[in-house]
């Protein structure tokens, strides 16, 4: 195997608070993450979004960045890696993927309106909610099996979406597909499947978008795992993928390599027109929409380096690596790993705390009470409600995700990840749930405090 094809020119240093600084951090935290300023955080695997290592050329961008009101050079450095990428005919920058959704989905929703997806993301479903519509996903089976080895389990459910839109669809005003699908897993989308999911939107005359963050991830499992795409490129496999579509929503913070900034490209100009508009009141002047020249230029450039072979294959394998490690010492974690993230099954690992005292949430706080890594509850904390018998309804699994930066950490800081389960297993009958003592409503893990059940 080789070694990351990049090396370190600048240097951010990263220590570990002792034990003693740890558990009284914690408690001054109310035993949420969210509340740990990040100078005490040792690895900090909370998300993959704009938290990526800008390169020598990106930086140098940056220098470059053309901040003209109107039509500046970084604009068109942008228009120039979109059109040769995406292929679309128009492009609008925004300031992050969400943006670009609100755009998009106030222009084309008409009340009560659906959108059919393989998976929203929450943004996405968010945002069509807030324009009046129905989010709607259309998962294939694999997709709720976690430890089935299995390449493609973020594909749609392309019988279903036949299905659907023979009966609805005068309600729909666009298809979408989420590659590769991060409610899902980080798992990857088949080119097959983008194909007939895109044929079966034509086939009702609705046009397809694709929510495209991670689609140079999705471009590179493709590439190998893919019969027939093995001696393309991700880059014309991305142009593939992009070619049965008829526009995308993008946040450039995940593929792009950048800290911050996105764009909605389409080809049909009426809509163009529309979301023009929206996009000034919301955003700003159509060849900037709410960022710097400075970061159209970095984005440019990190469209290109995020394609960039050699960068995915260490991407993937480093992901692949740490999931390797936690499988090779017994902790449960879904298989196959996606692109991203890693997630660890808590309601496996420790079977003595019940799903109502949160066990994806007690293994993040005892990540960081080990070696002060901050992951991300997506279990109970963020999805169990009560349902309309008053009971609480919990979702299927427990997850504790691990995702990881771009060209930020090393497989040593990953090498700890796993040496921290291995400890946390080890003691892990003293490992007790936790009671939400503040906070409610669908997004209280931002802002919940906790109480440890001991
Ligand atoms: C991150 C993400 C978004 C939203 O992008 P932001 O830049 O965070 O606003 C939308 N869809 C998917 C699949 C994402 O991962």
């Amino acid at each position: 195997m080789l070694a990351e094809p990049y090396k370190m020119k600048v240097v951010e240093p990263i220590a570990l608070p002792s034990s003693k600084q740890r558990e009284s951090i914690l408690k001054r935290a109310h035993y949420n993450l969210f509340n740990v300023a990040s100078q005490h955080i040792y690895i900090d695997l909370l998300t993959d979004s704009g938290t990526g290592a800008m390169s020598q050329s990106q930086w140098a961008g940056i220098m470059l960045g053309d901040e003209a009101y109107a039509s500046c050079r970084s604009y068109f450095s942008l228009k120039k890696a979109v059109a040769e990428i995406f292929g679309f005919r128009f492009f609008l920058p925004t300031h992050q993927g969400r943006a670009a959704e609100n755009v998009l989905f106030s222009s084309v929703i008409k009340p009560g309106m659906i959108v059919p997806n393989n998976m929203h993301f929450d943004t996405t479903r968010a945002n069509i909610i807030a324009n009046g519509g129905i989010p709607l996903n259309l998962p294939c089976k694999e997709a709720s099996m976690p430890f089935k080895d299995l390449p493609f389990k973020g594909n749609m459910d392309t019988k279903a979406l036949r299905k659907f839109l023979s009966e609805n669809h005068a309600k729909v005003p666009l298809v979408m597909m989420t590659i590769t699908n991060n409610s899902g897993g980080g798992q990857p989308v088949s080119m097959k499947n983008i194909k007939k999911a895109s044929k079966i939107a034509h086939d009702f005359g609705k046009p397809f978008f694709i929510d495209a963050c991670r689609y140079a991830e999705n471009s590179y499992f493709i590439k190998v795992r893919e019969r027939g795409y093995k001696r393309k490129s991700t880059l014309e496999i991305a142009r593939e993928i992009f070619s049965y579509a008829d526009g995308c929503t993008f946040s450039a913070k995940k593929d792009a390599i950048v800290n911050i900034g996105g764009f909605l490209a389409m080809n049909d100009r009426k809509l163009f027109e529309k979301c023009t508009e929206r996009l000034i009141l919301m955003e700003g002047f159509p060849t900037y929409g709410g960022l710097a020249g400075r970061d159209l230029e970095a984005m440019a450039i990190g469209l290109f380096e995020g394609l960039d072979e050699a960068y995915l294959e260490s991407r993937i394998a480093q992901t692949r690596f740490l999931a390797k490690g936690l499988r090779d010492a017994d902790i449960p974690v879904v298989w196959p790993p996606g692109g991203h993230a890693v997630y660890v099954e808590a309601k496996r690992f420790f079977p003595h705390i019940p799903q109502a005292e949160f066990p994806g949430h007690a293994l993040a706080i005892e990540l960081y009470r080990e070696a002060a890594i901050r992951s991300c509850e997506i279990g109970s904390v963020m999805f169990a409600e009560k349902g309309p018998d008053g009971k609480m309804k919990h979702p299927k699994l427990e997850l504790t995700r691990l995702a990881i930066p771009r060209r930020v950490y090393t497989n040593s800081h990953l090498s700890v990840v796993i040496d921290a389960h291995i400890k946390i297993a080890e003691r892990k009958e003293n490992v007790c749930g936790y009671k939400i003592v503040r906070g409610s409503g669908p997004l209280k893990h931002f802002n919940a405090w906790f109480r440890p059940l001991k």
